[in-house]
This record gives C-alpha cells, sequence and structure tokens, in this order.
C-alpha cells in the first residue's frame, strides 16, 4: 500500500488529518489493522471551501465531455486492480472475500452507467403551444457532502459518487470512521484519473467530529446519507436550517414471504442468501421470513441442515461463507437483541452463539420462531445474523404482517404462481420487491425505501436526478408585446 494510504485527499492534495487519532480494527482477529489521523472540524471546512471554489471556478460543473472521460477513466483504473480493492474491503469489514470481489465489480459497472447516462442524455425541448420554447436544463446542484456507512464502504459509496460526479457537483465525502480504507484507495486512483483539485474531497472521522460540521456547513449544497434511521433523522433536521436538498437511505426490516406452492429446498436456499449475506449486515437483508403453515415444519427442519453447513471463516480463505461482523459493539449489541427476543417469550430455535476459542468478532447465524408482531425482535433492525420466523393462513396475512413495520426498504416474494406474486408484490409498501429471488441490485432501477427507509432513491435516473437541479428556460424567439392591460 502507498505512503498516501491513511492520509485525507483535499484540493488535489494528500494530507494529514489533525483532529482524532483512531485505530482500525480486523473484526476477524480483533487486532489493530490501522492508525488513521481524522480531520479537524478546521479540516472539514476547509475541504467544504475548496470544493466550492471548484465549483465556482473549474469547468467540471459546466464540461460534462470532461466528466465522462474521467468517470470512464476511473472505472478502467478501478477493474483494473480489482483484487487489491477486494482484498482491503474484506480486511476492513470481514466480509468474506467473494462478496467483495461482486462489491468491486458491481462498483465499476456504476461508475460506467453514470458515464454513459450523462453521455447519452438530450436536453428536454418543446415547442409549446403559444409558440414559445421551453427547454430543461438539469444542472449539478454545487458542493455535496456524501456520508456513508460501514456495510459495503466503497460500493455505497460508489452509489453516490458517480450521478454526484456524473452531474458536474463537487464532494466532500466521508465514508464510516472504522472502515475507510477502500475509499482512502479510491482517491488515489481518483487522482491518477486527473481529477481537477477541489472536486473531489476525502474526510475521515466519525459523525460527531465530522459528519456533523460537514452537514450543518452552510456551503454545502446537498447531503446524501445512507446510514442508521436515528442518524437520518438528526441530518434531516440539521439540513431543514438552510434547506438544503437531502437523500436519505436509511435502514429496514424487509420480508420474505414464502408460499406453499414453493419447492422448500429453493426457499431455504433463497431464505439463506437473502438473510445473511455479509453476515445480515445489509440494509434490505430478509430479517423477516414468512412462511406459510404448510410449509413452515419442513421449512425450519430443512433450514437448521443448512445452517448447520455455513462455512463460518476468515474472510480471506476462498471457502468462507460467512465472516465476523464488523465490531465488538456491534457483536455485543446483536448479544443483546438475542437475549432481548428470549425475554420477550421467543424461542431460540438454533445458533446465536461466539465461537468459541476465536478472537473475531464471530457468532452462529440465529434463528427465532414463536414470535409475534409485536416484539421488538420482530420490529427493531438488527443488522446481523438473526431472522425471526412467523407463519401465515392466506395471502392477506401474508401482506398485513409484511407491511407491518414502521420500515418499507425492500421484500422478496417466492411462488410459482406468478399472478399471485404480482399482485402481492403491488401491494407490499417496499422500494424494492424481488419475485422468486432476492439481493441483486440492478444499476439501472432504483433503490431506496418507503416509510421510514428513507427520502429519496439511489441508482438509474432517480440517482442522477436526486444530484441535479432541473431549469426550465422559456423562449420567445421575437421581442413582442404581452397585451394584457388595455392601451393608453
Ligand atoms: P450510522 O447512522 O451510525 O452511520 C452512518 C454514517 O453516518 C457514518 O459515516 C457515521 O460516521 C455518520 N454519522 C453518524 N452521526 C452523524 C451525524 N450526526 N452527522 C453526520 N454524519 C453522521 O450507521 P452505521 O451503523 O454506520 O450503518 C448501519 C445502518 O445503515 C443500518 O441502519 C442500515 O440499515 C443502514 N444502511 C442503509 C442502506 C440503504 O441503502 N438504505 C444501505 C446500507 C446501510
Amino acid at each position: 500500500m502507498s505512503q498516501n494510504n491513511f492520509r485525507m485527499y483535499m484540493n488535489g492534495k494528500w494530507v494529514e488529518g489533525r483532529g482524532n487519532r483512531r485505530t482500525l480494527i480486523d473484526p476477524s482477529t480483533g487486532s489493530a489493522l490501522a492508525e488513521v489521523a481524522e480531520a479537524s472540524s478546521e479540516q472539514v471546512h476547509e475541504a467544504v471551501l475548496a470544493a466550492k471554489i471548484a465549483f465556482e471556478t473549474t469547468e467540471w460543473p459546466v464540461n460534462a465531455k470532461l466528466r465522462v472521460a474521467l468517470l470512464y477513466k476511473l472505472a478502467d483504473l478501478l477493474e483494473a486492480s480489482a483484487e487489491e480493492f477486494a482484498q482491503v474491503e474484506s480486511r476492513n469489514t470481514g466480509k468474506p472475500i467473494r462478496e467483495s470481489r461482486l462489491d468491486i465489480m458491481d462498483s465499476v459497472t456504476c461508475i460506467r452507467y453514470y458515464a454513459n447516462l450523462v453521455e447519452s442524455r438530450d436536453v428536454w425541448q418543446k415547442e409549446m403551444e403559444d409558440g414559445t420554447t421551453s427547454r430543461i436544463h438539469e444542472e449539478p446542484i454545487g458542493v455535496c457532502a456524501l456520508i456513508v456507512p460501514w456495510n459495503f464502504p466503497l460500493l455505497l459509496g460508489i452509489w453516490k459518487l458517480a450521478p454526484a460526479l456524473a452531474a458536474g457537483n463537487t464532494i466532500v465525502f466521508k465514508p464510516s470512521e472504522i472502515t475507510p480504507l477502500s475509499f482512502i484507495k479510491l482517491a488515489a486512483l481518483i487522482e491518477e484519473a486527473g481529477m481537477p483539485d477541489g472536486v473531489f474531497n476525502l474526510v475521515l472521522g466519525d459523525g460527531a467530529a465530522v459528519g456533523q460540521p460537514l452537514v450543518s456547513h452552510e456551503s454545502v449544497n446537498k447531503v446524501s446519507f445512507t446510514g442508521g434511521a436515528e442518524t437520518g433523522r438528526r441530518i434531516y433536521q440539521e439540513c431543514a436550517k438552510t434547506l438544503k436538498r437531502v437523500s436519505l437511505e436509511l435502514g429496514g426490516k424487509s420480508p420474505l414471504i414464502i408460499f406453499e406452492d414453493a419447492d422448500v429446498e429453493i426457499a431455504v436456499d433463497w431464505a439463506l442468501f437473502g438473510a445473511f449475506f455479509n453476515q445480515g449486515q445489509v440494509c434490505v437483508a430478509s430479517s423477516r421470513i414468512l412462511v406459510h403453515n404448510e410449509l413452515e415444519q419442513e421449512f425450519l427442519k430443512r433450514l437448521s441442515d443448512r445452517l448447520a453447513h455455513i462455512r463460518i471463516g476468515k474472510p480471506l480463505e476462498e471457502a468462507t461463507e460467512m465472516g465476523p461482523v464488523i465490531s465488538l459493539d456491534h457483536l455485543k449489541k446483536i448479544e443483546q437483541y438475542i437475549q432481548l427476543g428470549i425475554s420477550e417469550g421467543a424461542t431460540l430455535f438454533t445458533g446465536g452463539t461466539r465461537i468459541q476459542g476465536e478472537d473475531g468478532y464471530y457468532i452462529t447465524p440465529a434463528v427465532f420462531t414463536d414470535v409475534n408482531q409485536e416484539m421488538r425482535i420482530v420490529q427493531e433492525e438488527i443488522f446481523g445474523p438473526v431472522i425471526t420466523v412467523q407463519s401465515f393462513h392466506d395471502e392477506e396475512e401474508a401482506i398485513a404482517l409484511a407491511n407491518g413495520t414502521k420500515y418499507g426498504l425492500a421484500a422478496g416474494i417466492l411462488s410459482q404462481d406468478i399472478e399471485r406474486a404480482n399482485r402481492v408484490a403491488n401491494r407490499v409498501q417496499a422500494g424494492t420487491i424481488w419475485i422468486n429471488g432476492y439481493h441483486t441490485p440492478h444499476v439501472e432501477t432504483a433503490w431506496g425505501g418507503f416509510k421510514q427507509s428513507g427520502i429519496g432513491r439511489e441508482l438509474g435516473p432517480y440517482g442522477l436526478a436526486a444530484f441535479t437541479e432541473p431549469k426550465h428556460i422559456n423562449m420567445n424567439s421575437q421581442l413582442q408585446k404581452v397585451g394584457w392591460y388595455s392601451a393608453t
């Protein structure tokens, strides 16, 4: 790794943080991984100022060709070093290497998608009934603060960065304080791709010391945030003070509905994938399994057989199917939820124990049965490998259970009856619904939440719209009198 690795990138230069120092921990061993110097609040201000000056004085906001060429170059550079990035991501987060590889390739695809979208976009224009012509320019918003969590550090960052840059904005980017390594590495590629100074700025640090001064800065025009619902609410209030544009991608408690005509083996396969990918630390994780009562016993039996064979191991080993959770604090939070479920009267059907002899933050996947809709383990996001299984008798009950939380991020429906699956999909309140599938985000589509899962959408044209101000220009080609008032 180069000497730039653990520094910040601001105004085209690598700088040493003058704020807190933090030791990053390898979640698979519990030992130190790296030392990072974080930003002071003064440095946050300097980063915002650099982004503001770049927006006002460089050709970046008005030269789409320059932006498109740079994004294509960045995608090529990332693709060429994909394996290095995957290894860094797995070391920092603990996710199995095969999952990190997917994240990096999805990031490359996303950057190319937005380069192509801007390259092929025409200005909307129309002759109006009154003889004038209207056109709509999609202009960049200005300085955008992009803030992301630790579960998909590179990919979730790219979902914001690629459209924000493609649209012509300038950026101050803040990764999670515990997983900054892949974005520090990305900043080196952004520099190599030839980014004008000040267009992309990377600040490191936590929410209180760095996130808060960033979102409250008067020169930030837009905040795009992914993270927990509580933090999202706080950021929304802060942004209201200066009417900043805001996008919020928050938590979820997503159901997977399994109808009686589904093959049990296939249903278990999707349930495992939906619930335990990235150790269940996924905003859309299918943490609530809703299974038709005729299938419930067979489903549970097959589920516990399969869980016993999941290969839990070191993130960089090829055979590993599940790694550790992100931190000791998070492991303890997951364990507290498991105790809560037991004290609420649910049955811990299997799992939920630490792995003996391991210093890393490993826990076996936990399944709760005998749960009811009011329990906190059904209502609250645990964000770890813990699921609840509830049964239903008919379609109406399945829909009511699916919609019965404050969240509305995603849902899955497994059934051979496609007509029924579509009917149910139309009534489930969620931003993404997979029928006979789960998890795949398609870059051309949309990603985000109904209800308290967020505000706005990422990906597809929606992701670009989130970083633009539409400007309507109406033109009369000749200067004529309006003739509204009587002549004198
Ligand atoms: P978090 O809210 O604690 O932190 C997210 C980011 O916000 C971090 O970078 C953090 O430093 C920063 N932050 C914290 N307080 C801040 C403040 N006051 N001002 C500005 N920034 C602040 O979330 P987390 O624990 O890192 O991530 C887990 C959460 O993220 C889960 O709730 C999960 O559902 C959600 N998530 C949502 C999506 C989605 O697409 N909807 C995707 C992934 C994760």
